[in-house]
C-alpha cells in the first residue's frame, strides 16, 4: 500500500539524449526518504575528434551515489556496453547488489574480474522469466528480442502502479536465438493497467518494420556461396544469432571458420559456457586457417565500425599477424554504420579496397537488421501495453521527441521527454518533472575516472591542431640571464623552429632585471614565441615557460 505522500519518479542519468551510457534510477518513497533501484548502467564510446585519448564516457551519477545506502539494487537488462559497461567503474561508489540473467551476468562478471573486482560484486543471476524483489519494488524479467541473447523488459510494480522498462527490444518472430517476444505477456501487463512505459527510442524516425535475422541468415549464406577467395564477415561480436547464422552459413558452402578478435572469442565462449551455440561449427585458430586455400576459409572478425584498433583494421592495414587479404578475397559489414563512425567505417573501406579486397555492406546488400524497433513495432508495443505515461529513452532528442508524438498518436494519454538529470514523478497525478539534480559525463582517462569538464580534453585538441611549445629559462642568484633559454617543440614543422628560437633568444637579451621581474620576462617570452609561430606558421601552440635558478 502506498502511504499519502509516496511518489513514484524516474531519474534517467544517462541515455535520455545520448544513444548510450544508459542510467535509469526508479525511485519510490517521500521525496525525503526515497528507496532507488537502478536500471542498466552502461557507457558510450569516446571518439578521437571529439574526446582525444578517452576510450570510454559514462554518467554522473553523484545524486545517487550520495544517497547509495538507499539504491537497493542494479537490474540489468542486458549485455550491451551502453547498459553494463560502466558497471566496473560505478559499482565502488553504490556497493549494492547486481541482478542478471546467466549469459548478462557472466560478460559482467569476466568484466569485474577484469577490472580486479573478483568475488567483490554481490551479484544474482536470475532466471529468464525471473523475478526480484527490492523494497517496494517488485520487479519481473520479460523476455524480449533484440541484438544479443537474452535481451529482457522489466515490469516494475510498486503500490503506486507498474512501470514497463522495455530496455532495447524489436519484434522478431524469429531471432534465431532464444525466446522470442513474450507478446502474451505484454498484452496481460496492458489488461492488467500500466501507468508507465520506458522505451526505446533508436530507431524512431524509421518507418516500418526492423525485420528478421531469419532473413538475413539466407541472404549472406547465398553472398558466401557466390563469393571465391577469402572471406571475412565483421559484425557485433555480441550478436551471437548473426555469428551463428554466418559460421553455419560458411559451413554449408565448405569453408572453415576462423574467429578472429578478442571480443569474438570472449563472447562466443561466454554464449556456449551459459548454453547458447551448442551446435556451433568447431573453430579453427588464425594460423591453422591462414594454411587452408582461399576459397575453404571464412573469418569473423572484430571493427566493423572502423575501431583503428581493431582487428579489421590491422588486417587492412597489412599488420595482423596471422590474417592476410589481397586481390580476389571479400569482407562482408555485417553491421549498421553507427552514426558518428562513418568517417572511419570509410577510411576501412578505403584501405581494403586499396588492397583489392571487395567490400560488401548494408548499403548494397541485405547483410544486416537493426535490433532495435521501427515505428510499426513501437505501434505494436503500445497497442499491447496501453500505458498511461509514455516516456521515450535511449535516444538522441530528436528520436525521443518524435517518439512521444508517436506515441501520443496512438491514444497514450500522457508523453513527456526527459532529459538526464530531470526527475519524472510518474504517480501519483500526472506526469511531471519534479526535480532537477546534477547530471553529466564522467570520462575513463587511462585507468582514471574525471569530469567531463577539467578541460584537458580541450588541451588534448589544442595540442593536436598546434603543437606544443616549451621553454626553459636559466637565471642566475641575482636574477640575471644565465644561459641562452633551452626550448622544445613538439609537433611544430621544422620550418617554423627557427623563427621561435629567434624570438626567444632576443626577448631574453633584451631582459634587465632591474626593471622588470622574471614574472614578467616569463610572460614576454611566451608571449614573443607564440607570435612569432604565428608570424611564421599561422597556429598559435600551447606554450609554457619556466625558470630554473642556477
Ligand atoms: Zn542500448
Ligand atoms: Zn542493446
Amino acid at each position: 500500500m502506498a502511504k499519502r505522500d509516496d511518489e513514484l519518479v524516474l531519474l534517467p542519468l544517462g541515455g535520455a539524449g545520448e544513444i548510450g551510457m544508459n542510467f535509469n534510477a526508479y525511485g519510490f518513497g517521500p521525496a525525503h526518504d526515497r528507496k532507488w533501484i537502478v536500471v542498466d548502467c552502461g557507457v558510450l564510446f569516446g571518439r578521437e575528434g571529439s574526446t582525444p585519448g578517452i576510450d570510454l564516457i559514462m554518467p554522473d551519477i553523484r545524486f545517487i551515489a550520495e544517497q547509495a545506502e538507499d539504491v537497493l539494487g542494479i537490474v540489468l537488462t542486458h549485455a550491451h556496453e551502453d547498459h553494463i559497461g560502466a558497471v566496473p567503474y560505478l559499482w565502488p561508489q553504490l556497493r549494492c547488489p547486481v541482478y542478471a540473467t546467466p549469459f548478462t551476468a557472466k560478460l559482467v562478471e569476466d568484466k569485474l574480474v577484469e577490472a580486479g573486482l573478483r568475488g567483490e560484486v554481490p551479484m544474482t543471476v536470475v532466471p529468464l522469466g525471473g523475478h526480484v524483489s527490492l523494497g517496494p519494488f517488485e520487479i519481473d524479467y520479460v523476455s524480449i528480442t533484440h541484438s544479443i541473447p537474452e535481451p529482457n523488459s522489466l515490469a516494475i510494480n510498486t503500490p503506486l502502479g507498474i512501470v514497463v522498462h522495455t530496455g532495447d527490444w524489436k519484434i522478431d518472430p524469429d531471432p534465431l536465438i532464444g525466446h522470442v517476444t513474450d507478446t502474451n505477456r505484454f498484452k496481460a501487463l496492458g489488461d492488467g493497467g500500466v501507468l508507465a512505459l520506458v522505451c526505446d527510442s533508436t530507431n524512431a524516425l524509421a518507418q516500418g518494420h526492423s525485420g528478421s535475422e531469419a532473413r538475413v541468415k539466407t541472404s549472406i549464406s547465398e553472398l558466401i556461396g557466390r563469393l571465391k577467395g577469402r572471406i571475412a564477415v565483421t559484425a557485433f561480436a555480441s550478436n551471437v544469432a548473426r555469428l551463428d547464422s554466418i559460421a553455419k552459413a560458411a559451413r554449408e558452402h565448405g569453408r572453415e571458420v576462423a574467429l578472429v578478435g578478442r571480443s569474438m572469442h570472449r563472447i562466443v565462449g561466454a554464449a556456449k559456457e551459459t548454453g547458447y551455440l551448442a551446435d556451433f561449427p568447431r573453430t579453427l585458430d588464425e594460423a591453422e586457417a591462414a594454411q587452408l586455400p582461399p576459397d575453404r576459409v571464412l573469418y569473423l572478425v572484430t571493427g566493423s565500425q572502423g575501431e583503428p584498433r581493431a582487428a579489421l583494421a590491422r588486417i587492412a592495414d597489412g599488420s595482423h599477424p596471422n590474417v592476410k587479404l589481397g586481390p580476389g578475397d571479400s569482407v562482408i559489414f555485417s553491421s549498421r554504420i553507427i552514426p558518428g563512425n562513418e568517417l572511419g567505417i570509410f577510411e576501412l573501406h578505403n584501405k581494403l579496397s586499396a588492397i583489392g579486397v571487395e567490400v560488401l555492406t548494408e548499403l548494397d546488400h541485405f547483410v544486416h537488421v537493426s535490433g532495435h524497433p521501427y515505428r510499426d513495432e513501437l505501434s505494436e508495443m503500445y497497442r499491447w501495453v496501453r500505458p498511461k505515461i509514455a516516456v521515450p529513452v535511449h535516444g538522441e532528442l530528436r528520436h525521443m521527441a518524435e517518439h512521444a508524438r508517436l506515441a501520443k498518436s496512438l491514444q497514450v494519454p500522457e508523453a513527456v521527454v526527459i532529459e538526464n538529470g530531470q526527475m519524472l514523478r510518474l504517480a501519483p497525478g500526472r506526469a511531471e518533472i519534479v526535480d532537477e539534480v546534477p547530471s553529466g559525463r564522467m570520462f575513463l582517462d587511462g585507468r582514471v575516472l574525471v569530469e567531463e569538464g577539467e578541460g584537458f580534453a580541450r588541451a588534448r585538441r589544442a595540442m593536436g591542431f598546434a603543437g606544443m611549445i616549451a621553454i626553459t629559462l636559466v637565471l642566475d642568484q641575482k636574477g640575471r640571464v644565465a644561459a641562452e633559454p633551452a626550448i622544445v617543440l613538439e609537433g611544430l614543422p621544422a620550418a617554423v623552429h627557427e623563427a621561435i628560437r629567434i624570438a626567444a633568444g632576443e626577448t631574453v637579451r633584451r631582459y634587465n632585471p632591474k626593471r622588470a621581474d622574471e614574472e614578467a620576462l616569463r610572460e614576454q617570452v611566451r608571449r614573443a614565441a607564440r607570435r612569432a609561430a604565428q608570424d611564421a606558421w599561422g597556429k598559435k601552440p600551447i606554450t609554457r615557460v619556466e625558470i630554473v635558478w642556477v
